[in-house]
């Protein structure tokens, strides 16, 4: 193992989410160039909020919750640089974006459309809508469909023309484009590419059919990373140009900004910078098989097991190469605390270091935090040598209304 996990582990303490700017800013930087020139990237927060983080990327946040602003906010960016996504926004959610600046909303219905309207209204403010858009085919047959079936996602393309009269009346807002997030995790290239293509392609056609002003076209993402394992995020050679001839085949004005092109992408552009560093508390072995029992589980990396996902490790200074079978478990009190079922590992005992790799996005966030109640993961930040932040997400019942005796 990297010496530098143990001596985190030994400062700081265990389960430890160890974030890498440096690789952050490279997955960045790598996602810029195999993107046109002047094609906007939005991070999602969902794959990891934490405001250093965040910052360093520097771009446009995605964001789908007041949590998630309020990072966004803290890591410098202002809220008219956020687009506000996602199926269920709330009055009360509309309300506070509107009040912090958030100026930009994708919309999934004519009601969402009509919310956004009205919390901008409040505040004598016009907020641009992104239409939100489900392609009635797809295109692509890898990675996570996000469209092309009935979802909670979006304005299905065929319904819009009926639709459109009730979204030109809408007060409060400016119809300023599409929005499209058909898939996830596209590892194939030429599946990705084909599904861009036909986004770009749909965007022009509904456009031009609708009379829709497109000032903002955001063809979604699907840019692949790996996750709890090991190994590089997906590279994309020939995206760029391939992108760069379908925008001049059908928006002829991209190249000026009208429209302006974005991206957006949460597990590209974070996953490979992030680290998890656990213990082993004990090992024993039950009618023959062993357990591996690490003070982390499904409540500091759970996104795991709702995928049923097994992990490969990469494990302490002493324990070398893989030499038996054993199930790494969690510390939490149900047999679904699994993180790896029956797989290799190297001798290990109690106090040696567990490092899983790629779990930059959709780690703490993303588990069980509360469940059992055991502290969160401390996440550290380093730059090179340099320990730039040490914190851990905190949660606290807080009283809504007192008691009386
Ligand atoms: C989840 C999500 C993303 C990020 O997905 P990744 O696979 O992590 O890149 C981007 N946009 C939308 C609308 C999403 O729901």
């Amino acid at each position: 193992m990297n010496g530098r996990y143990a001596e985190l582990a030994a400062r700081f303490g265990t389960p430890l989410y160890v974030y890498d700017l440096d690789e952050a800013e490279a997955a960045r930087r790598e996602l810029a160039e195999a993107l046109p020139d002047g094609v906007e990237i939005f991070y999602a927060l969902k794959a990891n909020p934490h405001p250093e983080l965040v910052r360093a990327l520097r771009c446009r946040p995605e964001i789908s919750s007041t949590g998630e602003l309020a990072a966004a906010l803290a890591a410098g960016a202002a809220g008219a640089d956020c687009l506000y996504t996602g199926p269920g926004k709330t009055a009360g959610e509309l309300r506070e974006a509107i009040a912090r600046g958030v100026r930009a909303f994708s919309a999934e219905s004519a009601t969402d459309v009509e919310h956004i309207g009205a919390a901008a209204r409040e505040r004598n403010v016009v907020a641009d809508v992104l239409l939100r858009i489900n392609a009635a085919s797809a295109s692509a047959t890898t990675g996570i469909r996000m469209t092309g079936t009935p979802t909670q996602f979006g304005f299905d393309c065929e319904a819009l023309p009926a639709v459109m009269p009730r979204l030109r009346r809408a007060r409060g807002v400016r119809l300023a484009g599409l929005h499209f997030f058909p898939l996830s995790n596209a590892t194939d290239e030429a599946a990705l590419t084909g599904e861009f293509q036909a986004t770009i392609e749909l965007a022009a056609r509904l456009a031009g059919e609708l009379e829709l002003p497109l000032r903002l076209v955001d063809i979604g993402g699907g840019f692949a990373a790996p996750y709890a394992v090991p190994g590089r995020r997906a590279s994309y050679p020939k995206l760029r140009s391939d992108l760069e001839s379908a925008l001049d085949l059908h928006l002829h004005g991209w190249r000026d900004g009208e429209p302006q092109i974005a991206c957006e992408s949460g597990r590209y552009l974070i996953s490979g910078a992030g680290t998890l560093v656990a213990s082993v508390s004990n090992v024993k072995v039950s009618r023959g098989r062993k357990f591996v029992i690490l003070d982390a589980g499904i409540n500091a990396l759970g996104g795991l097991s709702g995928l049923g996902r097994l992990l490969p490790v990469e494990v302490g200074p002493d324990s070398g190469e893989p030499v038996e079978r054993a199930s790494l478990v969690g510390p939490l009190c149900t047999p679904g605390d699994i993180l790896g079922r029956q797989i290799e590992v190297p001798a290990l005992g109690p106090g040696d270091l567990v490092t899983v790799p790629n779990v930059g996005a959709y780690g703490v966030t993303a588990s069980l935090l509360a469940f059992l109640g055991r502290p969160a993961p401390v996440e550290v930040i380093v730059r090179g040598e340099e320990v730039v932040s040490v914190s851990r997400l905190e949660y606290a019942r807080r009283h809504q209304v007192s008691s009386s005796g």
